[in-house]
């Protein structure tokens, strides 16, 4: 039996707006795996955002549990669970959050500047390599397209070594050849070990995964297994590259000084 990464038991969660109560989540039960790459899926509204930030120690419960990695984090206070945040957790948003005028490599060195990490810039230009960035580490988000920079948002993820990595819409504002590249980067990290849940709107993205988890009004309606998953990289290789994915030749030494 594969080890629990998340379990999650009678998970509800509510927000009160004056006299009304929003049931963001109600009741949900659920066990992820290690080795797991789920795709949350379900209309706007339905409690995706609100599923991902619980299990990812950025928001609170209103009742039920959470176990990560076997440990229960209903009861630790803020600081326990920035640390198990920073310990477990890789985070991807759908509009990068980088830090627009830091370079790359500053960027991803980040998580380890919080965890009291020495030896970040190692880490840092490995974590790029691993995204396919190796070459681009001292360009700041700006110089970088779209894919480009959400490559560096996944290095940053992925430097503390996380067992789980969480993507909320991590491809929904990107195209359709940049979101393959960038579920193939998914993939690949998955295929390396690590336990990965996306939320996306597409099912064509959601196929990608082993399992699709659906939710609607705050419930699971849906948990089923992808029995073949498409592989991005075989839709990649079908592919013609985008132009900025080209390398181009380094620009030449200036010759003459002026
Ligand atoms: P999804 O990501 O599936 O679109 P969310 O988890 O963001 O859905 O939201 C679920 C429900 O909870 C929605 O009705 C939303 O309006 C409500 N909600 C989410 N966050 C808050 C908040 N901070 N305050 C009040 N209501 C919220
Ligand atoms: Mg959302």
């Amino acid at each position: 039996m594969a080890k629990a990464v998340v379990s999650v038991r009678g998970l509800s969660k509510s927000y009160v707006m004056g006299d009304q109560t929003v049931h963001a989540l109600r009741n949900v039960d659920c066990d992820i795996y290690e080795g797991d790459f789920v795709a949350i899926m379900g209309p706007s509204g339905s409690g995706k955002s609100t599923f991902m930030n619980l299990i990812g120690c950025l928001d609170r419960q209103t009742a039920g549990e959470i176990q990560l990695d076997g440990q229960l984090i209903a009861k630790m206070n803020d600081n326990q669970l920035a640390t198990i945040r920073n310990k477990y957790i890789g985070f991807v948003f759908q509009n990068f959050n980088l830090l627009p005028r830091t370079s790359a490599l500053k960027n991803v060195e980040l998580p380890l500047m919080y965890a009291g990490v020495k030896d970040r810039t190692e880490m840092s230009k490995k974590a790029l390599e691993k995204v396919g960035l190796g070459s681009r580490m001292d360009h700041k988000p700006s110089e970088l397209s779209g894919g480009q920079q959400q490559r560096v948002a996944i290095a940053r993820a992925i430097v503390n070594n996380p067992v789980l990595i969480l993507g909320d819409e991590p491809t929904g504002n990107l195209d359709s050849v940049t979101s393959e590249e960038i579920i193939s980067v998914f993939q690949d990290l998955n295929r390396h070990g690590k336990t990965v849940i996306i939320v996306t709107h597409e099912e064509e993205i959601a196929h990608h995964c082993k399992r699709i988890i659906r939710f609607r009004d705050g419930r699971i309606l849906k948990d089923e297994i992808i029995e073949n998953p498409i592989d991005a990289l075989e839709v990649l290789k079908k592919l013609p590259r985008p132009d900025d994915e080209i390398e181009t030749e380094p620009a030449p030494v200036a010759q003459f000084k002026l």
